[in-house]
């Protein structure tokens, strides 16, 4: 026997449509490349939405046909993230901090049909164009004043298109399972490849971001969306912005600590959200400046994920900001979001030391997302803290498979294999040790990567850590430790293996200590193993 209930399809179009009757003048922010603040609505988004549906319908795109952006966090890409999606289009975010071969790859594997760029991306679009055949439009996302001579041939102006259109625009009832949006992962290894997203995941995905016990994020919230629009769509942020009606703060390409910091006090901004390295250069800022957080903001919660959030990063976010750090964990694959890290009413009394341990971990899984850890040989390993081994996921907004590519990604139990090593404790809490192809082998037993860069960034002088495995005669491999220094901070390689000493088990400690200026990142800002290794390939162990 049937429910008896109405059945309507779960359509990116409906949220902003929500918004724009409920909380219309919500405003949303958008930081200028000039430094200035374009303040629009909820209810502008949607109006402006359906100009630009209107007229990407005039420049051909039909339904399934995908729409390209390389573009910061503004309200223009948020309009596309709905006219493209809501006419049944699919918005296809690129990463503009790829390397010129992987756009083109990425723009062409995609087919897309029109690119929108930011006005910055002018020189970088134009001579990319003449690689990306299939792009029958460029669109330059600015007033006709504001776009650069630089640009390709036959450039088109965002706001004329705009002005061209009317308001009216009736959203199609699309299936909720059609694609809306698409995401190619950074490509660590081998080509990106690309996860599409539905109508239906990203809907169901944006009401876990809302959820308490998700992100929690509300209409009494004022977010600051570090994240780029173009990794993994901001979070969801844009879709549960609009569920929820916060107030969202769109940065641009302003990421650096002086920037972050201001937009966060002059927009009062109560819930933060970016990965570790954002946060590190805010740290950095503030200390240069001898700025009291505390005072100047009103930051209640910070969302960290893309990479661990260390003891010192929680602690420093508690006791200078006074905000409590909510630890995310997730990918390109689950839309992103799989685990939060809450603490549960039995964690009350728990002494500080024991609540930012379990602080670490990177949470339970929220509803929607069911988690195991297998073996080598695919067998389910206990949820008892201790074992460690593949972590696979399953749920409503993980992928089944990647755009055009014909791999299988999911085993019989319909389960999709993260990449990463973990734990799962009783309580459900998962602890990711390592990524698989980082993970360092020491005479047969894993040591944990990550657990020794966060006990290393605990160290005054350490501005950030990565630890590798490098061969070893006896034991196959050892990890080694690379440390960039804090301007103007001294520390040696033995105090720092001293600090480790004391808080990880002896034979994990580092054998060896290299100092250096930088370190390799990925495009979304995570440390490059790969390539340090491959830096690193002539060091020998002492
Ligand atoms: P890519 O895989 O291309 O780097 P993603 O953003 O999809 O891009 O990265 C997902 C990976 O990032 C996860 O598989 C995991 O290794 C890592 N990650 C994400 N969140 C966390 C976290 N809170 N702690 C540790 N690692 C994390």
């Amino acid at each position: 026997m049937l429910g008896m209930m109405q059945h309507q399809p779960l359509l990116v179009s409906s949220l902003i449509e929500h918004a724009c009757h409920s909380h219309p003048e919500q405003e949303i922010i958008s930081r200028q490349p000039d430094g200035s603040l374009q303040r629009s609505t909820y209810a502008s988004v949607a109006q402006r939405a359906r100009r630009l549906a209107n007229a990407l319908a005039r420049l051909g795109v039909r339904p399934g046909m995908r729409v390209a952006t390389l573009a910061w966090n503004g309200y223009r890409h948020m309009e596309l993230y709905y006219a493209v999606s809501g006419m049944g289009a699919v918005l296809h975010t690129i990463n503009p901090r790829l390397f010129a071969e992987q756009i083109t790859y990425i723009a062409n594997h995609a087919e897309d049909q029109v690119l929108f760029y930011d006005t910055s991306f002018a020189p970088l679009v134009e001579a990319l164009a003449p690689s990306m055949p299939g792009v029958k439009h460029f669109v330059a996302m600015a007033a006709r004043a504001e776009i650069l001579e630089r640009g390709p041939a036959g450039v088109l102006c965002y706001e004329d298109l705009l002005a061209a259109e009317s308001d009216e625009y009736e959203w199609p009832v699309l299936d909720e399972a059609s694609a809306a949006s698409l995401c190619y992962t950074s490509g660590t290894t081998g080509n990106p490849k690309g996860v599409l997203y539905s109508h239906r995941s990203t809907v169901l995905h944006a009401m876990a971001v809302c959820s308490v016990d998700g992100l929690g994020l509300s209409g009494a919230d004022t977010a600051l969306v570090v994240v780029p629009m173009f990794h993994v769509n901001a979070w969801g942020m844009p879709y549960a912005g609009a569920l929820c009606g916060a107030r969202l703060v769109l940065p641009g390409a302003a990421l650096d600590g002086h920037s972050v910091y201001q937009i966060m006090r002059s927009e009062r901004v109560t819930l933060a959200l970016g990965v570790p390295t954002v946060w590190q250069m805010l740290f950095g800022y503030v200390e240069q400046q001898k700025l009291l957080p505390r005072q100047d903001l009103c930051l209640q919660r910070c969302v960290i994920g893309g990479a661990a959030a260390s003891q010192s990063m929680i602690e420093r976010f508690e006791q200078d900001f006074g905000a409590r750090v909510i630890h995310a964990w997730g990918m390109t694959e689950l839309s992103p979001l799989g685990t939060v890290c809450h603490l549960q009413p039995k964690h009350a009394g728990l002494a500080p030391q024991e609540r930012l341990r379990l602080q670490q971990k990177q949470g339970r899984a929220v509803f929607g997302v069911t988690l195991k850890i297998v073996d080598d040989d695919g067998l389910r390993l206990p949820h008892d803290g201790k074992a460690a081994g593949r972590l696979k996921v399953r749920g409503h907004w993980v992928a089944a498979g990647y755009y055009n590519n014909a791999g299988k990604v999911i085993d019989e139990e319909g389960y999709f294999d993260t990449g990463d090593v973990a734990t799962i404790d009783a309580d459900g809490y998962m602890h990711v040790t390592d990524r698989a192809k980082d993970v360092i082998k020491s005479g047969g037993e894993w040591i944990s990567s990550i657990d020794l860069e966060n006990a290393a960034m605990g160290h005054a002088a350490v501005a950030e850590a990565a630890v590798i495995g490098v061969a070893h005669p006896t034991w196959q491999e050892r990890p080694l430790l690379v440390v960039v220094r804090k301007p103007g901070a001294a520390v040696t390689r033995e105090a720092l293996l001293a600090h480790l000493a004391g808080q990880v088990a002896k034979w994990w400690v580092p054998d060896d200590v290299v100092f250096v200026d930088s370190l390799p990142h990925t495009a979304t800002g995570k440390l490059q193993k790969v390539r340090l290794r491959e830096l690193l390939k002539d060091y020998r162990l002492p």
